[in-house]
């Protein structure tokens, strides 16, 4: 798996990559994290990260509201990133997973201020998360999500993930694939860890930022690309529940998700039950981009092997080269 672990701004085994038990992450869950996937690219023999400098961004951005500092600014975090996959000669689909966290504590108690800030990154080989030859089968969860006055759902808070965790797993319990989730007021907000798309009389529509979600990167991604490659119409609204039943077509996007289609809600089936078309456009889209294989979104695409054979060079606790 993986061989190499960035810890701070240095390079380690994987082995001696361990935190004390007495970590905040660990007691109360105050970290914040990015999930990020890198696609690998047979014709040109390159691994490819989407959109990294944008999670790193976003990462940052939780990290601001739980009084938290990465330890370098986004540009230099984007280049310790890609040298970690480097440095791990992944060859393959993969995941990297940034991760900056409350440390050793300096005093008891819940001041976030009291606690060290850390940062680690790790990457391993990763393919699909969930089914997307198929249409999903979700339900929505009697768990609510949690409100942005409460914990902030646009910040991806490790403590938050208790959240979708218990959705996800009662759904799954269920027979359902995946959980879709209601804000406290009762609308729609998002999937377990994806962002939600309904197709209605020819339009996208997926609920707005202020209805606690994760302001999802690839849902960025989607309604960018859906209005310039496909000249659909999209729309951020307030979607009910009840809504759900009768649209033409609905899907999950994430990062890990990719553009999933849903086959059904509750037991009622999303048009036949397969993939829709437009889902399917959207899908088919996106799975080429990500690999570097459109180059009007190469620039959303970050290199990682800086020669073709990939890198030899493991210097194993040396500090990060500028
Ligand atoms: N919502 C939640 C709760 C998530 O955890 C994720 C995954 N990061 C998403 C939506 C999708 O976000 P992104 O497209 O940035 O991966």
């Amino acid at each position: 798996m993986t061989d190499v672990v960035l810890m701070g701004d240095k390079f380690v085994p994987a082995a001696e990559a361990t935190i004390s038990v007495r970590t905040m992450a660990f007691n109360s869950g105050w970290s914040v994290f990015e999930g990020i996937r890198a696609y690998w690219n047979e014709e040109e023999e390159q691994l490819f990260v989407f959109r990294l400098p944008e999670h790193l961004q976003r990462l940052h951005n939780s990290a601001r509201i739980l009084r938290m500092e990465l330890p370098a600014d986004i540009d230099e975090m984007v280049e310790r990133c890609r040298s970690l996959l480097e440095r791990n000669n992944l060859r393959e689909d993969s995941y990297l997973r940034p991760i900056a966290y409350k440390g050793l504590p300096t005093k008891l108690g819940v001041n976030l201020l009291d606690a060290v800030d850390e940062f680690v990154a790790y990457c391993f080989p990763q393919g699909r998360y969930l089914p997307t030859e198929r249409g999903l089968s979700v339900g929505v969860s009697s768990w609510v999500r949690i409100q942005d006055n409460a914990a902030p759902p646009r910040a991806k808070i490790g403590g938050t993930y208790v959240n979708p965790a218990l959705a996800k797993t009662d759904s799954l319990l269920q027979g359902f694939d995946e959980a879709l989730m209601l804000t406290s007021e009762g609308n729609v907000a998002e999937g377990s860890t994806s962002n939600l798309f309904l197709v209605v009389n020819g339009e996208l529509v997926t609920p707005p930022s202020t209805e606690d979600i994760l302001v999802g990167i690839t849902r960025g991604t989607i309604m960018e690309i859906a209005e310039e490659e496909f000249g659909l119409k999209v729309r951020e609204r307030v979607v009910d529940r009840s809504e759900l039943y009768s649209v033409d077509e609905a899907f999950l996007c994430g990062t890990g998700a990719e553009v999933a289609a849903i086959g059904s809600v509750d037991g009622r089936r999303i048009g036949d039950g397969n993939i829709g078309p437009i889902t399917r456009q959207l899908q088919e889209f996106y799975l080429d981009m990500v690999r570097g294989k459109n180059p009007k979104y190469r620039h959303w695409c970050t290199p990682v092997h800086t020669s073709a054979a990939g890198t030899s060079d493991r210097e194993l606790s040396s500090t990060v080269a500028k």
